[in-house]
């Protein structure tokens, strides 16, 4: 329907940011038959700020969708490199390897982790999710909400062809950590106890890289970390992130610390000393999920970022992001069953999609008092126990019977 100079479209619901979360969602409600419109301001492929990796929450949430997903995914060679686990470097200098290699009878031969770039996984979603039922406009932009008396949404954005008016009667906002929606509740202040400053930087020709992701915890920098993600083509994704608070507090800057550990530290110096880097590093923000936000109301509901949802002990936010997709489009569903949008239909939401983190809000917790000498002694001592390595070889096995072979649970 057209309407002066501006484009109407009238929508049940609508989703906005095609990133992880918000294609996660819509590919969902697709297989769930329920149709809906998403918008996503950028082209794909685009590009993210991220680290790159993988975990098994991602495989878990690929394999509800087509249990073939997984395989595609890590079939893409040239794009994806497989790593069996995690390198830790602790603040006393020594590495411990934290790896699984899976045995020959192992039903689930799949790897821990995997690392591609955004540029590349966000379109391997992102391209998965044209159907009968689902709308997919990109470069797409929501400028401005607004409700109208009868409690519909009104939202005004721009797309490739000028202004767009959307009518919807729910709003799934997946729009990431700078989301419209956010802002048009008023709830995306930033709490710097729970929000992390980051940057990325890839580069070319680090020596040394394995079949692990490397985490580095630098002396007397808490609540921070270095990190090397390996990627195809002899490439890495390096970055550097510390609890906001933290970075405020001691007056860090960030871009000095990153540039001085890759100069001038003792072990990683070295190996950048022949490796180029291919971007500038880049700054982002992560909204931990230590900070429990309001993810639902009377007509929307927040995903991913924008529910503040990334783990606060690891930083990953994709795979808690996809679960919350997966999560947000089983309840849309029921809605759209009903024909009722109203907050009873969403009740148990936020406890559902905040559940799965419980565990590493607790240690976040526990960490953040932790005055800087006995976290140093903690990661360095703590990490190298025999008894931390042998039961991570015990629990992997099953965090993969989880990912290949637990349905996704919902309480409604
Ligand atoms: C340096 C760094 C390293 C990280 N490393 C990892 C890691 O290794 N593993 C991991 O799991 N997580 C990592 N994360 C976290 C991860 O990047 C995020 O948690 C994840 O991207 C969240 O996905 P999302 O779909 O919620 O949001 P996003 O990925 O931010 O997607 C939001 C989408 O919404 C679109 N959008 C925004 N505004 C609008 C609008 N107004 N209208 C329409 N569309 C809009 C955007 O273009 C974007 O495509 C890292 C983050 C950083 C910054």
């Amino acid at each position: 329907m057209r309407s002066g100079m501006s484009q109407i479209i009238h929508t049940d619901i609508l989703i906005i940011g095609a990133g992880p979360s918000g294609a996660t969602c819509s590919l969902f409600l697709s297989k769930l038959k329920v149709p809906h419109l998403i918008v996503e301001a950028a082209k794909f492929p685009r590009d993210k700020v991220c680290g790159d990796g993988l975990d098994l929450k991602v495989a878990r949430v690929l394999r509800a969708l087509d249990p073939e997903l997984p395989d595609q995914l890590l079939a893409q060679a040239d794009a994806v490199t497989p790593c069996r686990g995690a390198r830790l470097i602790t603040p006393g200098g020594r590495s411990v390897d934290f790896k699984y290699y899976p045995k020959p009878e192992d039903p689930h031969p799949f790897p821990l982790l995997y690392c591609a770039k955004r540029l590349f996984f966000d379109n391997f979603l992102a391209a998965r999710i044209p159907s009968p039922y689902a709308d997919f406009r990109q470069e797409t932009a929501v400028k401005s909400l607004a409700r109208t008396p009868e409690g519909h949404w009104l939202v005004e954005a721009e797309g490739p062809d000028g202004p767009l008016q959307i009518q919807a009667k729910m709003l799934a906002g997946a729009d990431g950590d700078h989301s419209v929606l956010l802002r048009h509740l008023g709830t995306r202040k930033i709490d710097r106890n729970h929000y992390a400053g980051t940057l990325r930087q890839y580069w070319k020709g680090i020596q040394g890289l394995g079949d692990h992701i490397e985490i580095y915890f630098p002396k007397g920098l808490p609540m921070s970390y270095f990190y090397i993600f390996p990627l195809p083509n002899g490439e890495a994704n390096v970055g550097y992130g510390m609890v906001s608070s933290l970075l405020a507090q001691k007056q860090h800057n960030l871009r000095d610390l990153f540039k001085k550990l890759i100069e001038t530290d003792p072990l990683i110096a070295p190996r950048f000393a022949a490796a180029e880097p291919l971007e500038k590093p880049i700054g982002w923000g992560l909204p931990l999920a230590s900070r429990r936000r309001p993810a639902s109301g009377e007509g929307w509901l927040l995903l991913g970022d924008a529910a503040s949802l990334v783990c606060p002990t690891s930083g990953e936010g994709i795979g808690t992001g996809m679960m919350s997709g997966y999560i947000a489009a089983h309840f849309l569903a029921r809605a759209y069953q009903a024909g009722d949008y109203s907050h009873a239909q969403f009740r148990n939401y936020d406890k559902e999609i905040y559940r799965r983190l419980e565990e590493e809000i607790r240690l976040f917790r526990i960490m953040m008092r932790m005055p800087v000498g006995v976290y140093d002694w903690m990661l360095s001592v703590g990490v190298r126990m025999p008894f931390f390595q042998k039961r991570f070889v015990k629990l992997a096995p099953k965090w993969l019977q989880t990912a290949f072979e637990k349905e996704i649970a919902i309480a409604f």
